[in-house]
């Protein structure tokens, strides 16, 4: 059977030993999972311990406040691809490390241009600072369409950060409706296909790339 490149991408890692956590305790490679096709796809940060038992991003109690998120956006897991910033877990889901992040970075980075999403949603300060490139904190950039060479990034917080701070939970749902909005711009309208009742995933028409919008970071 031949792979399509994303899964032989996905092969490509399955034993992969090239940083420190490979002899840290993880039991498995957390690749990514969705829609290989999508035109949104949500980055997180690193597997946590349901993720790496399951070897699926977003399994845990983080993973049903983002189902819930997602639904309130309009957006099913079926409509996304969703993957890390580091595809393997830290020892007591501590921080990635830099040198964990440049050796996985190139990985995210190939997993976008296959997928080749019109949307990145980045979920928390590190993936929101991976994919920009900057150490810009979270709380400044949320919920604002960042228009890069290739896709728009759309950060939102990490929504572990409502398990830790119940506070939150209310400004990433307003978030979530920001991300709605944006979507509802950009979308094309849909022709209905079949007869099922399960919405279809947006298709996204994001024109004119605002490079100007950068200089936000003085
Ligand atoms: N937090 C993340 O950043 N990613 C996961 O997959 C789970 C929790």
């Amino acid at each position: 059977m031949t792979l399509t490149p994303l899964q032989d991408l996905a092969q490509s890692l399955v034993n992969c030993e090239r940083c420190k956590l490979a002899k840290l305790g993880r039991s498995q490679v957390v690749f990514g999972v969705g829609n290989p096709h999508a035109s949104i796809m949500f980055v997180g940060e690193a597997p946590g311990l349901n993720e790496d038992q399951k070897g699926e991003p977003f399994v845990g109690a983080a993973g049903k406040i983002l189902n819930d998120l997602l639904a309130s956006a309009g957006l099913s897991r079926d409509h996304i691809y969703i993957a890390n910033v580091i595809k393997c877990r830290p020892p007591n889901n501590r921080d990635p490390e830099q040198d964990e992040v440049e050796t996985c970075k190139p990985f995210l980075l190939q997993q976008i241009q296959l997928i080749r999403p019109k949307l990145v949603c980045t979920l928390g300060n590190w993936a929101t600072q991976t994919l920009l490139e900057r150490k810009v904190g979270i709380t400044k950039v949320k919920a604002q369409a960042f228009y890069m060479k290739d896709f728009v990034l759309f950060p939102l917080l990490h929504p572990a950060a409502a398990l830790h701070q119940g506070n939150l939970l209310p400004t990433l749902k307003e978030d979530f409706k920001k991300l709605k909005e944006f979507l509802d711009r950009h979308s094309k309208p849909v022709e209905p296909t079949s007869t099922t009742s399960t919405p279809a995933a947006p298709v996204l028409n994001i024109e004119s790339p605002q490079p100007a919008q950068m200089d936000l970071f003085g």
